[in-house]
Order: structure tokens, then C-alpha cells, then sequence
């Protein structure tokens, strides 16, 4: 860690409901995949880090769990990771998507706007709208105490620059915490588990994604352009596994060279990926299981 003069640093944490597009933004910064993104809501169970390098500013981005009424354990061990994100923050983003504007994003508003740190609006998706529709969100939330709002599509990157520079400005004079190469604190294991579980949420359908957990069960490096990958895909019933092998194992297969391909992308060199399918009945409302699958307190 160096003090230099002029160099500035802060955490930045990032929030907003489900689905509406934080982790691709925090991507969009890295200029990475730091962060498993899917369609489907309650992508993101845990904070995770994502470490922005500016020329004379490193900011570090807090990306958290969709805030969402908490149904089982693993929800609400979600909800205290947003929590945890909030302390010893310098500045908060609230994201909402622009087409799909609702009343919680107004919750959230009323909820968080009272911090004491600068606190922006981030209206994304606006690749979907045209300007005339999205003045009216604007107007919609220029009663509360927000430093800017700010119409961004975090897909396009459009707007991402400004954001930068404007969370720039607004961090305080301070070290710089991360090395210039570290790019979040998710160990790789941990990032090989969650592209295997973006796979999971991409192909399964309704309730049977959300029962998903990932164990690597191991990872080894056989030679300079191989190595060996074995996990277990944890559902919740019978039934769901039955779907989720698929007809003579064609979703697992699916789902398993789907996340090949990532995580080839990510050790850049080949893959063999095993994957095998459990039963664990009610995992996220058990302690244990939880454990087990990476949910512990502290992320
Ligand atoms: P999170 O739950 O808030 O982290 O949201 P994700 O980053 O997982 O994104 C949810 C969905 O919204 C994914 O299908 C993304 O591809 C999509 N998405 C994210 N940002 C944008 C955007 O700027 N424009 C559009 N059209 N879609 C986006
Ligand atoms: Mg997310």
C-alpha cells in the first residue's frame, strides 16, 4: 500500500432490486466478467469486489444480492450481505432499470438516501427507451437527496465513463488498496463455481435455478494447457434433478460446456469439466449446507 499526494480511493457500494443490472455494470468497470449475470432474478447471493483502476484513483465497487424480502436463509444471509456492504462506504450507487420502474425502487430511495455519503441514482437500461421516457423517471425521483442521477446502459457502456469520473471526483485523497492486477477478491474457485451456476440459472427454468449450489469438489492443473475441474450441481428434489441431468444428461451437458467455455476464458487453457448432480433437501435454510456451499458470513 503507497500514499501518493494527489492519489484518491474509496469504496463504492452498489445496490438497487433484483435483476436491474448491477453486476453487469460492475463488469462494465472491471472490464472483466468478475460478476455472473442472468436474466433471472437473485443472480448475485453474495458481495463481491469488483477493483476499478483509474490513473490517479483506484475505486473499489461493492456488488450486492438484489434487495428482495428474504423467504429462506440463504435470502437472508443475502440481505445481511447488502448490510455488510453499506459500513465504511465513501459513496452508495441505488441502480433501477428504467423499464421497469416500481415502488420498491422508491423504498429503496427513502430507505438509503439518508447515509451520509454522496448518493446516486443510476437509471439503467436506457438502451431500451428513448430520451423523451426517461425525463419523467427523473422528475419521478428528483425529490430525494441524491448528488445526481445519472441515465446509463451498463450493457452499451453507455454512460460508465461519466460515472467513473464523476465517483472520481468524489472519493477522499487515500492509498491504494488493492494491487494494480487484482481484480476482485473472489478466488478463482469461487468464480469457476458461480460461472457454473450463471449456466445453471441461463438453461433451468423457474423454480429450479434458485435451488442451485455449487461444490468444487476439485481443480487441477494437470499441465501448461489442461486442467481437471469436478463439481457437484446441489438441488433441493427428485424432480429437480431429473431436469436438470436432462434427457439422457442433455441439460447437464448444455450446462456443463456452457460454463467449459467460461471458465477456458477465464485459466486460458483447456478445460475438462465434470459435473455431477445431488439431492440436498432444503439446503438454503440449512446452516450447514450453506457453509458448505461458500454462504458464510463475511462475504
Ligand atoms: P443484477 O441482478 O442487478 O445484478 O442484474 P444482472 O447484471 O444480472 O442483469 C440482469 C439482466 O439485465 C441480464 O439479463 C442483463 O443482460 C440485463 N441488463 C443489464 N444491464 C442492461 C442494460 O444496460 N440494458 C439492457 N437492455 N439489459 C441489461
Ligand atoms: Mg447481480
Amino acid at each position: 500500500m503507497y500514499m501518493q499526494d494527489k492519489f484518491k480511493s474509496g469504496f463504492v457500494a452498489l445496490i438497487g432490486r433484483p435483476n436491474v443490472g448491477k453486476s453487469t455494470l460492475l463488469n462494465a468497470m472491471v472490464g472483466e466478467k468478475v460478476a455472473i449475470v442472468s436474466p433471472k432474478p437473485q443472480t448475485t447471493r453474495s458481495r463481491l469486489m469488483g477493483v476499478v483502476k483509474l490513473e490517479n484513483a483506484q475505486i473499489v465497487f461493492l456488488d450486492t444480492p438484489g434487495i428482495h424480502r428474504a423467504k429462506n436463509k440463504l435470502g437472508e444471509y443475502m440481505m445481511q450481505s447488502v448490510e455488510a456492504a453499506l459500513s465504511g462506504i465513501d459513496a452508495l450507487c441505488i441502480m433501477l432499470d428504467v423499464t421497469d420502474v416500481r415502488q420498491q425502487d422508491h423504498a429503496i430511495a427513502k430507505q438509503y438516501t439518508g447515509l451520509s455519503v454522496p448518493i446516486y441514482l443510476l437509471l439503467n437500461k436506457i438502451d431500451r427507451l428513448i430520451p423523451q421516457e426517461i425525463l419523467p423517471i427523473i422528475d419521478e425521483f428528483s425529490g430525494y437527496n441524491f448528488k445526481a442521477i445519472l441515465p446509463i446502459s451498463a450493457i452499451k457502456n453507455d454512460g460508465v465513463a461519466e460515472l467513473l469520473s464523476i465517483l472520481e471526483e468524489a472519493m477522499p485523497q487515500g492509498p491504494k488498496y488493492f494491487p494494480d492486477d487484482m481484480m476482485t477478491d473472489q478466488p478463482e474457485r469461487v468464480i469457476i463455481a458461480e460461472l457454473i451456476r450463471e449456466k445453471a440459472l441461463l438453461y433451468l427454468q423457474e423454480e429450479v435455478p434458485h435451488g442451485v449450489g455449487i461444490e468444487i469438489l476439485k481443480i487441477e492443473q494437470l499441465n501448461d494447457s489442461l486442467s481437471e475441474i469436478q463439481a457437484t450441481i446441489y438441488c433441493e428434489k427428485d424432480s429437480h434433478k431429473r431436469i436438470i441431468i436432462g434427457k439422457q444428461g442433455s441439460m447437464i451437458k448444455k450446462i456443463g460446456s456452457g460454463a467449459r467455455r467460461e471458465i477456458e476464458t477465464l485459466l486460458g487453457h483447456q478445460v475438462h469439466l465434470d459435473l455431477w448432480v445431488k439431492v440436498r433437501p432444503n439446503w438454503r435454510n440449512s446452516q450447514a449446507d450453506l457453509r458448505t456451499l461458500g454462504y458464510t458470513e463475511g462475504n
